[in-house]
């Protein structure tokens, strides 16, 4: 979507296919970064952005235990917003749509699944897709798969995948919210268990981590088991465990991490998890995604205008994004091994590591966490132009 509203800014006439009817999807997680936020003030939307219903998290804490220790403090970031903004993520996805909807040179289909690629002497040159009422067939100079982390695209396309792993996955599932609940999104390390709360309003969106492939094991103990477990980590929502009715209300998220080798094949690119499955570790996914739109609009909107976009441009796309992708997985693994293993392998005595407890005592320490959850690697900006394009009525 955000490659969309930049490109059709430009001037690129630009089609986005969503399989959904909606974009009330719930599993993907709410932060928008400062870095995000900059970009939006980069467009020159940031105020009506801001009046969206959010919440403004301007520090992270870990709580271990009984122990809440503060991680990342964005209060220093040179950015306009010093802080993380939650909001349901249908909801930024909304803004944008509505930010690229008056543009003449954008389109937004929904519910049109892509299928498969169209192929012409080895370049791609459409997709097909499924509609309602029938076949689909998009031609384009480019397609961008930005399918997400399970992309029909890219298996299509026969790009091949480097498995990074993930020890963990996740059972999401929501609880109503109470007048004297906590008002912050909080995460949970106990021993054997990790656990997250997302306030969304009316309700939480709860996140019970488990170890990769037990979720067999977790639903044979039984879901009174399982419930009596929410309510020992978050005691205030006791009495509401009910509202887990069935396992269908417990759904099962697939973690994974993975990188595409090659990220375009002549006519194709893959951005986002479609090139690059993020961990939820740090919250950075979305803006990860964001910042491959920004990249691959700023190096392509001018040669796809003048019709001139050759596989070379795609190329760069990908080597300006790598470097950032791969550090950024290379934390979340390194987390992945040294904390979420430990933790769920139920180590019987729950120390914070070496490093939360440094970030705890010394304020200053927290800036560097804040600055790689908060704006990342190699931050982005809008180079595009807003061209003069017919603006529909
Ligand atoms: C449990 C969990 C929690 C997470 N929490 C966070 C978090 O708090 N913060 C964060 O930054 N990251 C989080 N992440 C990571 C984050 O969700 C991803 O990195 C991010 O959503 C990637 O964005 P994307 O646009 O590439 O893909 P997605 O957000 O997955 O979007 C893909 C889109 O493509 C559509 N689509 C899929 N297939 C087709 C098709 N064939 N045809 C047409 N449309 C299709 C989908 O409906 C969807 O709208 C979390 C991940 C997990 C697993």
């Amino acid at each position: 979507m955000m490659l969309g509203l930049l490109l059709a800014r430009a001037g690129v006439p630009t089609v986005v296919l969503e399989k959904h009817g909606d974009f009330l999807r719930d599993f993907r997680g709410d932060t928008i970064h400062p870095s995000t936020l900059e970009l939006m003030a980069e467009l020159g939307v940031l105020e009506t952005f801001l009046k969206l219903p959010h919440q403004e998290v301007p520090e992270l804490r870990a709580q271990i235990g009984d122990r809440s220790l503060p991680f990342a403090d964005f209060r220093h970031l040179p950015t306009r917003c010093k802080f993380i903004a939650l909001m349901p993520q249908w909801d930024f996805l909304r803004f944008l749509a509505a930010q690229a909807a008056p543009y003449s040179t954008f389109q937004l289909v929904m519910r049109a699944e892509v299928t498969g690629l169209i192929d012409e002497r080895g370049r791609v040159v459409g997709v097909h897709a499924t509609r309602p009422d029938g076949p689909l067939e998009v031609r384009a100079d480019l397609v961008v798969a930005a399918d997400g982390r399970a992309s029909v695209v890219r298996e299509k396309a026969g790009l091949r995948v480097q498995e990074l792993g993930a020890p963990m996955d996740v059972l999401w599932f929501r609880l109503s919210r109470g007048p004297d609940d906590p008002q912050q999104t909080m995460g949970r390390f106990d021993v054997g268990r990790i656990f997250i709360m997302i306030n969304r309003g009316e309700y939480w969106q709860c996140g019970y981590v488990i170890p990769k492939g037990s979720v067999e094991q977790i639903r044979q103990r039984g879901l009174e088991t399982f419930r009596s477990d929410v309510v020992r980590l978050a005691p205030f929502a006791a009495s509401r465990e009910r509202e887990i009715r069935d396992w269908e209300d417990a759904k099962l998220l697939t973690v994974r991490v993975d990188r595409l080798r090659r990220w375009y094949r002549p006519g194709l690119l893959c951005i986002g998890d479609a090139a690059h499955a993020m961990s939820p570790i740090g919250g950075v996914g979305i803006n990860l995604a964001i910042q491959d739109a920004v990249a691959a609009a700023n190096l392509l909107a001018e040669p796809l205008r003048l019709g001139r976009l050759t596989t070379d441009h795609l190329r760069l796309v990908q080597r300006r994004r790598e470097l950032p992708t791969r550090v950024t997985q290379g934390l979340q693994v390194l987390i992945q091994r040294r904390v979420i293993t430990r933790v769920l392998g139920g180590a019987d005595q729950l120390a914070p590591p070496l490093l939360l407890r440094l970030f705890a005592r010394f304020p200053v320490l927290r800036r560097l966490p804040a600055r790689l959850i908060g704006v990342g690697i190699r931050p982005e900006h809008v180079a595009t132009p807003a061209v003069a394009v017919g603006l529909r009525d």
